[in-house]
């Protein structure tokens, strides 16, 4: 917008830095343009205000880690109550049958889901390329094009088949050469740098145990030629530290080092097991760690050890992780599940609400590689989150940003990304959410015919 906007003091407001914003922020042109301190007024003229007196506000939350083709196997019959092995063992032959409107339509709807909870950036990590579905990232960024988050898609791969050693069906994975060129192809043609980018890509072999060690040397090589970021998931399970010490010799870090990935441009999913000297290694190499509390609930995986990573220097954002593990995509939600796991590792005090919204906001943003989201400042994206607390779960609260996660917020109430409305009054502007869950139910249900 060309016109300056005012946010007008907000009931309360969590800016994700110690600056006074008090009274709101002003936007204009789709970035931050002034905070305004507490019993100030703005100094910018100002051609609208939004009235935020009923409002808690907040940058907008970022997830950092995700599948949104799994909202399709949501509560799974053959996946309940397994560990992650047999989980995907369970879930790989169903996955293998995606096709390319049933991918567009849990991607339009993941999207939405995560929107409609305050989220504007989400990074999705995609590894499925069977047959029918070579063009996956194309899909998800036309998708995204539609709904309005921003997005990071990295693009995943899967090339260590049954046939030689791996979890994957031999139909789900591609050959080293197949899957480098298509990287290069999806970077040429979508990835955007700079501030702003509302597009980005990211190269991420889907884990130690479905790649071979050559596709990891050769994907960091690519990566850092484009000058695009690293991802994958690492030590998620003990089982999986198992499997390391027993095909490559080497623990998950060890591994990671060994393949030239032990780099500030590397952002890994779940980073539970690690011991206290491979935190130390992963903070010196400056690591981004994507925590993912429900997803690590519900597989049994364990407890990230966020406190000491950040001790060390790693970065540590926020992460649903795929609907088939959590079952959800609601990142306020996600941010409550945080500060309860995190309670059951540290002591009351030493981990708040505000440690685990700066995990949703800052943290995130540092795990992708960007300065220009993640926090409510000046010349910062006008990426922002608006939720009140006009329901029962938030009567007789007292202090309004410990209720919105103390008490249960699910969903915001207006949503902005770079300077845009994309949620007004709880519902989508732009997309007609009955019709996007009407497709998404069909597609769920053609999956497993
Ligand atoms: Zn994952």
């Amino acid at each position: 917008m060309s016109t300056s906007l005012w946010i007008k003091k907000p009931l309360s407001i969590f800016n994700a830095n110690q600056q006074d914003a008090g009274n709101g922020i002003v936007i204009k042109n789709g970035v931050i343009i002034e905070l305004v301190a507490s019993n100030h007024e703005p100094t910018q003229p100002i051609d609208a205000i939004f009235d935020a007196s009923q409002h808690v506000l907040l940058p907008g939350l970022i997830n950092t880690h995700h599948h949104l083709y799994q909202t399709l196997t949501r509560a799974f019959p053959d996946s309940l109550n397994k560990r992650l092995f047999p989980w995907l063992q369970a879930l790989y032959p169903v996955w293998a049958k995606l096709q390319p409107d049933m991918l567009h339509a849990a991607t339009e709807l993941g999207l939405s889901e995560l929107l409609l909870s305050g989220c504007t950036t989400v990074a999705d990590h995609h590894y499925l390329f069977p047959q029918a579905l070579t063009e996956a990232i194309d899909i998800q960024v036309s998708a995204a094009k539609l709904i309005g988050n921003r997005v990071m898609l990295t693009r995943g791969s899967m090339s260590l088949g049954q046939d030689d050693g791996g979890l994957p069906p031999q139909s789900t994975v591609q050959s080293d050469a197949e899957i480098l060129d298509d990287c290069q192809r999806v970077i040429t043609q979508f990835h955007q740098q700079g501030e702003g980018a509302m597009v980005q890509l990211a190269l991420a072999p889907c884990s130690p145990f479905s790649v071979t060690t050559d596709l990891m040397k050769e994907t960091a090589k690519l990566a850092r030629a484009n000058g695009v970021r690293l991802h994958t998931h690492l030590a998620e399970t003990e089982d999986e530290n198992n499997f390391c010490l027993s095909t490559f010799g080497l623990r998950p870090v060890d591994y990671l080092e060994s393949v030239g990935w032990l780099s500030s441009d590397v952002w890994l999913a779940h980073g539970i097991h690690f011991n206290d000297q491979e935190i130390k290694r992963l903070g010196d190499a400056k690591v981004g760690v994507a925590h993912c509390p429900s997803s690590n609930m519900i597989l049994a995986s364990g407890i990230c050890r966020t406190k000491e990573l950040e001790a060390a220097g790693v970065h540590v954002g926020l992460a649903v992780d795929g609907s088939a593990s959590n079952d959800g995509s609601n990142m306020i939600q996600e941010v409550r599940q945080a500060l309860m796991i995190n309670r059951l590792r540290y002591q009351a005090d030493q981990v708040t609400h505000l440690d685990a919204l700066f995990w949703a906001t800052k943290g995130s943003a540092q795990v992708l590689g960007r300065d220009d989201i993640g926090e409510l400042a000046v010349g910062k994206q006008a990426d922002i989150a608006l939720f009140n607390l006009d329901e029962l779960r938030f009567s007789g609260s007292h202090d309004p940003l410990a209720a919105l996660i103390l008490c249960g917020a699910h969903k915001a109430d207006y949503v902005m990304v770079a300077g845009h409305w994309k949620v007004k009054l709880g519902q989508l502007i732009d997309s007609d959410i009955d019709e996007i869950q009407a497709r998404h139910r069909e597609a769920a249900s053609n999956l497993i015919l």
